[in-house]
């Protein structure tokens, strides 16, 4: 199976703060990965860094073999890694370069926010369109059927001309994850996508989330949710701190975690 995200040796610092330490993780094309960990732990900024809303500060990731972030001076070993080759270019080159692939690699990565980020002067179907006429210049007959098809997917045909704010919180987040698809992004981020909303409107989304799982889409959510984790998740990654303490599949996790700070996290949240 290859490795559709690979994340090696990622430091990130705010100011004096280091918040992530020395992040390595795979994972593979079709997988789900889901992170836990208490707030504070990195989960967000490590998120943020694999779709270039932060820049790494050391280390490297490769998404789907080309590469996001990488310091100076680690370029050679990363495009190896990466399967690219070494090449003779200077760095200024190799700069310019990364500028460009950064704007394509962003439109194959999907990103769903706790607070849904919908445009609120749009309706559903134009919030769905904006990205693949502005960005992947498609016709707009295509990308609105498109979007009808993906608002039938997520259980909304008949909101397409509505206004976020004339629904629901989860019905918010079933067109936030919509418009993350219309893209047709190969790598799905999900940041805490039900945090935010009525208990009771938890499972509807989380529900959209399963089935794009089952189709696999490869994916990595934060979440608290452990019974989601263990239906769907691939792998668990337990962080704390700014590192990965624990990671493997959902039994040994998240029913025989190996560190005391996972099972200490575990009490807290089942
Ligand atoms: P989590 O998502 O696990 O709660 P975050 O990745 O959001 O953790 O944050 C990790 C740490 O980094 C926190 O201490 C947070 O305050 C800090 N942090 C996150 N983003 C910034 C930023 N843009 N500037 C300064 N500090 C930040
Ligand atoms: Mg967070």
């Amino acid at each position: 199976m290859s490795a559709m995200v690979e994340i090696r040796s990622v430091h990130k610092s705010f100011g004096s703060v280091e918040v992530l330490r020395g992040i390595d993780l795979e994972v593979a094309a079709g997988r789900v990965t889901v992170v836990l960990g208490p707030s504070g732990s990195g989960k967000s900024t490590l998120l943020r860094t694999i779709n270039h809303l932060e820049k790494v500060d050391r280390g490297w990731i490769s998404v789907d073999g080309a590469l996001v972030g990488y310091r100076k001076g680690e370029e050679f070993a990363a495009r190896r890694a990466s399967g690219k080759g070494g090449g003779g270019r200077r760095a200024g080159k190799l700069y310019e370069l990364r500028e460009r692939e950064i704007l394509k690699q962003r439109t194959g990565i999907g990103f769903v926010f706790q607070n849904f980020n919908l445009f609120p002067h749009l309706t559903v179907l134009e919030n769905l369109v904006e990205a693949p006429l502005a960005v992947q210049r498609r016709p707009r007959k295509e990308a609105e059927a498109t979007a009808r098809r993906l608002l039938t997917r997520v259980g909304l045909a008949e909101k397409a001309d509505a206004y976020p704010r004339q629904l629901s919180g989860g019905q918010q987040q079933r067109v936030a994850i919509a418009r993350a698809l219309a893209l047709e992004p190969k790598l799905l981020l999900f940041d805490e996508p039900t945090s935010a909303l009525d208990p009771e409107l938890v499972g509807e989304v989380l529900d959209v989330i399963k089935d794009l799982a089952h189709q696999g889409t490869t994916m990595i959510v934060v979440t608290h949710e452990i019974g989601f984790a263990r239906e769907v998740a691939d792998t668990v990654v337990f962080m704390d701190g700014g590192r990965i303490v624990e990671q493997g599949p959902p039994a040994q996790v998240l029913d025989h975690p190996r560190h005391e700070r996972t099972r200490s996290f575990l009490s807290k949240v089942l």
